[in-house]
């Protein structure tokens, strides 16, 4: 078995441990680089293997956040039937079945849209999570403080970059001022995807088979830090490369790639669409003296503003609730949910009849290699 191999996608010597009984099986280690309608594109020892999951494993893990999602290592058996030569022009004629998940050292999950309590595993074993904030009008530390509270609970190592220094004039040494009040441990770097400034600085987290992965709303730069840390287009090299046979192309569908410097970065859809969403989610953890004045309030959907009985205005008038957290709950609370108008089941609807195309496409190859 090729070691380096798995040593460059990011395994470490302490999993073997939890792979030994797998192993003891006949069963080979794996990760997940990319996962569309329970198809799945595994790196190996041997390279790439398109795989699915046994039917046993999605009946037990199914509602246990067990199913394999984009960054996870796995125990998967190889296809005997598919030990024929490779194809040309595929990375590799082989296929497998996906028999077991491996515990995870960091796992980001969000909420299933119309469920309340459902959860979807969305990317797993990222090391280091960069929470991007820009440098222009929308910076905002309050937010970076949210993000921080999403990174904290998924395990992950947060570093906060400040993007965009290159219009920021005189205000970065402010702005870092303002952030490190709210970024306790994190490390913090002020950097320009534009003129490249500051972006060696990020170097001690993106070594080989290190995983990274990008927060940050909208617009403050996240692509363009992935492009200049590739140093070429890598979302339009992604694009082009896979086309299919006519020359259509599924961009979305990049999830896990290298970097030239050996780091692997997972940018799937669902963290893209972590952004505000889950942050939200987080609102009742931010502000866990609200949520217990909440259920003396009259109304069991009590929002706190103008609703009679509501005990949350009254702890505010009493004094036994500081005014400022009051306001800042309102605020967030007003922000997640013109976020989830937006978002919610528009986004949720358009990623899954893409899975669901690519899974059509994907499992069709999958049949074909089987032949
Ligand atoms: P994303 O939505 O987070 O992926 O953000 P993009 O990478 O698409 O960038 C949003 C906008 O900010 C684009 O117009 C970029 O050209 C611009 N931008 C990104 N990084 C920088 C930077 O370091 N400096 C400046 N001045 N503009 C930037
Ligand atoms: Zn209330």
């Amino acid at each position: 078995m090729n070691r380096d191999f798995l040593e460059e996608a990011g395994w470490r010597p302490v999993m073997a441990e939890a792979f030994a009984r797998h192993a003891a099986e006949g069963l080979q280690p794996a990760r997940v680089a990319l996962e569309l309608n329970h198809i799945y594109r595994l790196w190996t020892a041997e390279g790439e293997v398109l795989a699915e999951a046994t039917g046993r494993l999605r009946h037990e893990a199914a509602g246990r956040h067990e199913l394999p999602a984009v960054g996870d290592w796995v125990a998967y058996r190889p296809d005997p039937q598919a030990a024929s030569p490779p194809a040309t022009g595929t990375p590799s004629g082989s296929r497998g079945r996906i028999e077991a998940v491996l515990p995870r050292t960091s796992v980001f999950t969000r909420k299933v849209a119309g469920s309340e309590t459902k959860q979807q595993v969305v990317a797993a074993n990222i090391d280091t999570v960069f929470l991007v904030s820009s440098l222009d009008r929308d910076f905002n530390p309050r937010r970076v403080e949210r993000y921080l509270l999403l990174a904290g609970q998924s395990g992950a190592q947060p570093v906060i970059v400040l993007n965009k220094t290159d219009i920021a004039g005189a205000h970065v040494a402010e702005a870092i001022d303002a952030i490190r009040e709210v970024a306790r441990a994190a490390p913090i770097h002020a950097i320009s995807a534009k003129t490249a400034q500051g972006l060696d600085t990020l170097a001690p987290y993106l070594g080989t088979g290190q995983t990274v992965a990008l927060l940050g709303s909208s617009g403050v730069g996240k692509s363009s830090i992935i492009n200049a840390l590739a140093g070429e287009d890598v979302l339009r090299t992604r694009s082009v490369r896979e086309s299919d046979s006519r020359g259509r192309h599924t961009s979305t569908h990049r999830q896990m790639v290298r970097l030239p410097g050996g780091a692997l970065l997972i940018d799937t859809p669902g963290m893209r669409e972590l952004q505000l969403w889950d942050v939200g989610e987080t609102l009742n953890q931010t502000f866990d003296e609200i949520d217990a004045l909440a259920p003396a309030c009259r109304f069991r959907d009590c929002r706190h503003k103008s609703e009679p009985g509501c005990a949350v205005k009254a702890a505010v008038a009493a004094g036994t609730l500081a005014a400022d957290r009051y306001d800042s709950f309102l605020k967030l609370q007003a922000e997640r949910d013109a976020f989830e108008a937006r978002h919610d089941e528009r986004a949720m609807q358009e990623e899954k009849r893409r899975s669901k195309i690519m899974g059509k496409a994907l499992r069709t190859r999958l049949k074909e290699k089987g032949r």
